[in-house]
């Protein structure tokens, strides 16, 4: 579980990736987040990791947005929902019914096809190319290749 080799690696093989398709600078750059989000989301099994704590402030911090923003409520109920979003939010943090190794792991190959499958979906419904779910699939195998060389 070490962020920064899986940041190197992904890196490497976005820039060889990168300079072989020569892609336009927009579709590079959102390869670029794709691919490093995917190379560290196996990790998310992990309760100390980085990417754990980084897609639950973001969780947050939409959920904040949302309420401050969207919701046609008063400033003490506004208070009240983020209290306890806020709670709930640091609960499922804690507690998230995921194990690092083991069936409830993310660091099974299954993943590296459900993933961006679900992505797929989610790219042709919001008219995203879809060629970028190949992005999640180099990002997350890349983990998983690069914890299996670690353990020997
Ligand atoms: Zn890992």
């Amino acid at each position: 579980m070490d962020w920064k080799l899986h940041v190197i690696l992904s890196l490497f093989l976005y820039f060889l990736i990168i300079s072989v398709f020569q892609f336009p600078f927009p579709y590079s750059v959102a390869a670029f987040i794709l691919l490093i989000f995917s190379s560290l989301l196996p990790d998310l099994d992990h309760p100390k990791s980085k990417i754990r704590k980084a897609i639950f402030l973001l969780l947050f911090y939409f959920m904040t947005l949302f309420v401050v923003i969207e919701l046609n409520v008063d400033l003490g109920m506004k208070i009240l929902i983020l209290m306890i979003t806020l709670i709930l939010t640091y609960y499922l943090y804690k507690f998230l019914p995921l194990r690092h190794r083991g069936k409830r792991s993310l660091h099974l190959w299954r993943y590296v096809f459900i993933f961006p499958s679900l992505s797929l979906v989610l790219f042709a419904f919001a008219n995203i190319n879809i060629s970028f779910a190949l992005f999640i699939i180099v990002g997350y195998g890349s983990h998983l290749i690069s914890d299996k060389i670690r353990k020997f």
